[in-house]
């Protein structure tokens, strides 16, 4: 599976549980990093690429549960 090179996005499952139910993460992200599975939510690695940062998953998230980390460096 490919892996992200350029940015890496985290949720801390137990603070999205306490969270629950939600699935905003999943219904906002434009680029649908996220996926619903069973109490939780997965993450597409495939397309953590594809996240413009628009910040809308952190947000929503009720329960601050996703991280996006930034794997570059800014600046030059
Ligand atoms: S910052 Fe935007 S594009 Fe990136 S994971 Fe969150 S909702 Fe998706
Ligand atoms: S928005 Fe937050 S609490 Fe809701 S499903 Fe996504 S990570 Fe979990």
């Amino acid at each position: 599976m490919a892996k992200s090179l350029f940015i890496q996005v985290v949720i801390d499952e137990a603070r999205c549980q306490v969270g629950q139910p939600c699935t905003e993460c999943v219904k906002l992200c434009p680029v649908n990093i996220f996926v619903a599975q069973g109490n939780g939510i997965r993450i597409m690695s495939e397309a953590e690429d594809e996240c413009t940062l628009c910040d809308l998953c952190l947000e929503a998230c009720p329960a601050e549960a996703i991280t996006i980390r930034k794997l570059y460096k800014e600046g030059h």
